[in-house]
């Protein structure tokens, strides 16, 4: 029988001295799933890439995107998940379309902003949680603590309500999250808890981190939900496939334009090439943290601390988690810290990858422009990303067939719609509920002690 893919760890190669003791052994999906990263704090790698055929995706065209999602996700967890049960989490996890919008020649906009929280992060932390529920040891509940400063936090919510045999505990600062933030977080209801702590984002990462450490605690089931899981990148990959299955001609080149923050959702573009989409090039725009573009440009990697406050927030990172794995992936190691061990082949990433800093101002700019041109509406990270498309198509003189990605929902930044367009975007039906939602937080002090009694006082650890 054909042997499953085994994870292993961007970090098996350190030092021993440098204080963790490399992990260099492997585990299967399920195992790299619910530890979420590796002992040694490394990444999670797959140690092989399965391969599709063109005429594989060209298969997929005018089917539903869970068929895409199948295709992929059934070539990785072969052996380990059975066809069926798969088949009904793919199904449950993307109810919503996946528009792709036309621009202008052979340019289009993917739209991944139509789940329940108005962002692509919903694609993977669906997924991820209904493979969860399917993995957890039997007759056991799992315990998934998240700590967020806003939009990650509701997205992992969602994606976990109602999900069978998990409760989520979602950890927000409360005086720094934003009212709208606020109600979408502590109304999801269910088994979904949000607990607000007198405290700052940093306060809920170490009441998390602490909580998970606690050996007193292991009883408690506990998994983290956090972007480095590979179960958040494997649903990455699907869309990239999906597009080209819609929209390419006999044998076409796709550009791909991925607005990018922490570089999990580029890295699905990644694998998704690796596994034999025809990609020509993979454009990662950043904001003004450009640690990424300048990498490229001059081979030395420095990352930004603290990291610039751009508009698009999301992508308000100087050292992006993922970053290791595309190192990995082109024979370099860099660790949590941003040291870098060992250079990739830089030649080789500027062959499949083009990157470059889009400024606040180039942002605003673009969503004017792209709205006067071509009538669409861009939030300020979709804006970056075709900002980012245009710059590479200037510079490389190609029509090639484009998609550039929208990665979340204008209606969620309505001042700077107004203010740059004077219109007001509409709301989605996923956003429109919020008003007459209902539920409250429980209020925490930031502080360990309090926050251990809360668990153990409230979490469960077997179905009832
Ligand atoms: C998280 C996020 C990004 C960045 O994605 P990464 O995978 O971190 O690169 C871009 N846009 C929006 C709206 C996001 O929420």
């Amino acid at each position: 029988m054909d042997k499953g893919i085994r994870y292993y760890s961007t970090n098996r190669n350190l030092d021993a001295a440098g204080g963790v003791i490399p992990f260099r052994e492997s585990v299967t999906f399920r195992e790299a799933l619910l530890r979420g990263q590796a002992p040694d704090e490394g990444l999670f790698m797959p140690d092989r890439i399965p391969r599709l055929t063109v005429d594989d995706i060209m298969a997929l065209r005018g089917r539903p995107y869970a068929d895409a999602a199948m295709k992929v996700a059934g070539l990785f967890l072969a052996g380990e998940v059975k066809e069926d049960v798969l088949s009904r989490i793919v199904a449950e996890s993307y109810p919503f379309e996946v528009p792709l919008e036309h621009v202008v020649e052979r340019l289009y906009i993917m739209r991944l902003d139509r789940g329940p929280t108005a962002s692509f992060k919903d694609f993977a932390a669906r997924m991820m949680a209904r493979l969860m529920s399917h993995f957890r040891p039997e007759g056991r509940r799992l315990n998934v603590l998240v700590a967020t400063s806003g939009d990650t936090g509701s997205a992992v919510g969602e994606a976990f309500r109602g999900v069978a045999g998990i409760d989520v505990y979602i950890l927000y600062p409360r005086d720094e999250v934003s009212g709208q933030q606020k109600k979408q977080l502590d109304t999801i209801g269910g088994n979904v808890s949000a607990v607000s702590i007198d405290g700052k984002f940093d306060d809920c990462q170490n009441l998390v981190k602490n909580a998970f450490s606690d050996a007193s605690l292991a009883y408690l089931n506990f998994t983290s939900a956090n972007s480095i899981n590979f179960g958040r990148i494997l649903p990455q990959t699907v869309y990239y496939i999906y597009a080209y299955a819609q929209l390419a001609g006999q044998r076409e080149e796709i550009v791909v334009s991925v607005p990018s923050g922490n570089f999990g959702n580029a890295l699905g573009c990644e694998y998704a090439r690796r596994m034999g989409l025809p990609v020509k090039k993979l454009v990662m725009p950043t904001n003004e943290n450009e640690e990424f573009p300048r990498f490229l440009r001059t081979g030395r990697y420095e990352k930004i601390s603290p990291s610039r406050a751009c508009l698009s927030n999301a992508m308000n990172v100087g050292h992006p988690s993922n970053l290791a794995r595309f190192f990995e992936l082109y024979g370099g190691t860099v660790d949590r810290t941003g040291k870098v061990h060992r250079n990739p082949d830089v030649e080789a990433m500027k062959r499949n990858i083009w990157s470059v800093a889009v400024s606040d101002e180039m942002t605003k700019q673009c969503i004017r422009d792209a709205h006067e041109r071509y009538g669409i509406i861009l939030e300020p990270h979709g804006a970056v990303g075709w900002r980012g498309l245009e710059l590479y198509l200037e510079e490389s003189k190609e029509r090639p067939l484009c998609v550039s990605l929208e990665t979340a929902h204008p209606a969620k930044f309505p001042e700077e719609i107004i203010e740059l367009l004077g219109i007001v975007p509409e709301v989605p039906a996923s956003m429109r509920d919020l008003d007459t939602r209902t539920g409250e937080a429980v209020q925490l002090p930031a502080r360990y002690d309090t926050f251990k009694e809360y668990l153990k006082d409230t979490l469960k650890t077997l179905d009832s």
